[in-house]
């Protein structure tokens, strides 16, 4: 089987290992020069359900090797008082736990991987348009005006795909969170925290968290709210130093070390919108299938959208292994996962809307979270969010057709 894989990113590369585990042959095409995963976005955590789709193509090593383990998230309120800690989830049985990873190591290490076992990269490839072919395969065309051919094509390319419009127009675009992205390190700052757990602040004016590296260097994000979208051209005009200046004007009310790590931090940082996409009515036609962020965006305050990336490229590369055809597999794929991740996504917004509230939103978030996670102890935490993070796959089951499930 020939499999068109649309996108770079790690849904993209994963897609690309598993199907020729699955012994497909695989080409991957992407839009810039290199991964824009190498350029975009700072670091993320690839939680341990991550970690397991990753292992079923031995591509658990990238993170467990470049990243370092992430135990707890320990929160603060602005007036700096500590109101809890919950667990980032449980470790595998081979002891492995969530990781943090820059977000370069990751793409590179991926990208390492799909080009050590042969499966050839297309670089500067943007698909403009794709349409199935009649009697059965698909073709996608690119912007050079070039085109390929498969028996399926995956599009992996990421919240604003053109592989979801190609599969159905009237399928939505991406929702505006209502807050930017932030991140950047320092190793001026000397905090007193345990290294790998993660401090978020919920301050009055910002949301902002941080992580402290083994080496001492500290990881840092934050989550400026802005209830208009801001244009392309705002967010490429804003320069590293203006926007350094807005988070620390408002970080600085906060009593925490935020406004002082940003101010420590070089002044190269980047401001990107948060997105998310709840509900994508149509995922697969003919032979064209959506997967990872193109599919279902979760917001980053999940911490779950690589994770749910490998998974969906794992669980698709089984289901077109084990089903008899092409609408079988991709129908199949859908229904083992659209419940789970849409769960995550609605998870994900939740925790999104604790970070912009206005006066008395902020007030009633201040009193109910202090007694929320106070009673946050490990063993509840977990069984809680097993529905999330115990989630194996076994590469050698076979996937059954829906109705002998
Ligand atoms: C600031 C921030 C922090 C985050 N933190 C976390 C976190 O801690 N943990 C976590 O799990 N997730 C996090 N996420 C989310 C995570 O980054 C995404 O869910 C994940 O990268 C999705 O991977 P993907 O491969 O589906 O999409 P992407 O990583 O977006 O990759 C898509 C790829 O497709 C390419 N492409 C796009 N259009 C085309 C086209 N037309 N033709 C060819 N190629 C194309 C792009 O150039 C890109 O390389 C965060 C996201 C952001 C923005």
């Amino acid at each position: 089987m020939r499999v068109l894989i649309i996108g770079g990113g790690v849904a993209g590369t994963v897609a690309a290992l598993a199907a020729q585990q699955a012994g497909f042959e695989a080409r991957l095409f992407e839009a810039y020069d290199e991964s824009a995963g190498l350029n975009h976005g700072v670091f993320l955590t690839v939680a341990v359900n991550g970690i397991d789709a990753l292992r079923a193509v031995d591509a658990h090593h990238v993170v467990l090797d470049a990243g370092f383990p992430s135990g707890h998230i320990q929160f603060h309120s602005g007036s700096g008082k500590h109101l809890g800690a919950i667990p980032l989830g449980p470790a595998l049985d081979d002891g492995s736990a969530t990781h943090t990873i820059r977000r370069a190591d990751l793409y590179r290490g991926l990208y390492e991987l799909v080009t050590a076992r042969g499966i050839p990269i297309e670089h500067g490839r943007r698909l403009v348009r794709a349409e199935s072919v009649p009697g059965g395969g698909v073709r996608a065309h690119f912007a050079d005006g070039t085109s390929a051919e498969g028996d399926v094509l995956i599009g992996a390319d990421g919240v604003h795909s053109a592989t979801r419009a190609a599969i159905d127009p009237a399928n939505p675009g991406p929702r505006y969170a209502g807050l930017g992205n932030t991140g950047g390190f320092t190793r001026k700052a000397n905090l007193d925290a345990k290294p790998g757990d993660y401090v978020m602040v919920w301050g009055r004016d910002c949301f902002f968290g941080y992580t402290i590296a083994p080496d001492g260097e500290v990881w840092w994000f934050a989550n400026p709210p802005a209830h208009r979208e801001p244009s392309r051209a705002e967010l490429r005009d804003l320069t590293p130093a203006a926007l350094q200046e807005r988070l620390v004007e408002l970080l600085a009310v906060d009593r925490s070390p935020a406004a002082q790590i940003v101010r420590d931090s070089a002044a190269d940082l980047g401001l990107t919108n948060q997105y998310d996409l709840p509900n994508v009515p149509t995922w697969h036609a003919g032979g064209m299938v959506v997967i990872g962020d193109a599919a279902h965006a979760v917001s980053p305050s999940s911490g779950q959208g690589a994770s749910l990336a490998a998974e969906d490229a794992v669980v698709l590369a089984q289901c077109l292994r084990d089903l008899p055809t092409v609408p079988a597999a991709l129908a199949r794929y859908e229904s083992l996962r659209r419940e789970r991740v849409e769960r995550v996504v609605k998870w994900g917004a939740g925790m999104n809307n604790t970070k912009k509230q206005g006066l008395v939103g902020r007030v009633l978030r201040d009193l109910a979270l202090p007694l929320i996670l106070s009673r946050a102890d490990d063993a509840r935490e977990m069984a809680k969010m097993s529905w999330m993070f115990n989630h194996h796959i076994d590469w050698n089951r076979t996937v059954e057709p829906a109705d002998a499930a």
